[in-house]
């Protein structure tokens, strides 16, 4: 266990210096133990194209905030904004939505947003998709890969409190649904609970973690959906009563 423990250092710190000479140094669990499987599901392939954007969306594609990563074009911009975000955490309105992409941190910058709420709130889906890692590191904590239906961008979800009963490596998902729920593991401060959301281009034959990152602040089309329903009130004792 010891060699192993020693070869995964050595590969977080491979990692970390290949993240640093790419100009961005991404903040991600990079190094986190997957929870199951062991091994990370391949990236599945990439689509010949995306459709044009045209006509599905209401106003124009956004300005990208901040510096954009190399390797990220307009057409990528285009196809993210097609894909009609939401914000992914309960009860957030796109105009709640602090800036913090270019927020220094250990020598690069965030390259994702902190998105604030209670422990425990409700974390959905930003886009339809699949689940494609699941990670729970000294970094990101409990996280979350998915990537949208095309497989060109890569959605990460970290310092969740514990992820939604069903969430598996393979699983389809829908815009929306819950994935988990706001928390403070890996290494976010224990009394700010936030969902560190980042957006990343699908890097073709690289890890899910090593695309280069977009920032999503402009490109939210919905806002989180409202305070969550209450939890439905179980009877003390139910009355005579069976399942049809
Ligand atoms: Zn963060």
């Amino acid at each position: 266990m010891r060699g192993r423990a020693a070869r995964r250092v050595a590969l977080c710190r491979a990692a970390l210096r290949r993240a640093a000479s790419c100009g961005l140094l991404l903040v991600v669990a990079a190094c986190g133990r997957p929870l199951t499987p062991l091994a990370p599901a391949p990236l599945p392939a990439a689509a010949p194209s995306a459709p044009s954007p045209a006509g599905v969306n209401s106003r124009r594609v956004p300005t990208h905030a901040g510096p954009r990563s190399d390797g990220v074009s307009d057409d990528d911009l285009a196809a993210l904004w097609a894909r009609q975000l939401r914000v992914p955490v309960d009860g957030l309105r796109r105009d709640q939505v602090r800036d913090s992409y270019t927020a220094r941190r250990d020598g690069g910058i965030h390259a994702a947003l902190d998105l604030l709420a209670p422990r425990g709130t409700p974390v959905r889906a930003a886009d339809d998709g699949t689940i494609g890692r699941l990670a729970d590191g000294p970094v990101g904590g409990i996280a979350i890969y998915a990537s949208d239906p095309e497989a060109r961008f890569v959605y990460y979800y970290a310092h969740l409190d514990r992820l939604a009963v069903g969430v598996a490596v393979g699983r389809r998902i829908a815009k929306g649904d819950v994935i988990g729920y706001v928390g403070t593991t890996g290494n976010a401060p224990r009394d700010t609970p936030h969902l560190h959301f980042q957006v990343m281009k699908r890097a073709a034959g690289r890890a899910w973690w090593s695309g280069p990152p977009i920032n999503p602040m402009t490109f939210f089309a919905s806002d989180g959906a409202d305070a969550p329903a209450p939890a439905p009130r179980i009877p003390r004792s139910v009355p005579d009563w069976s399942w049809p």
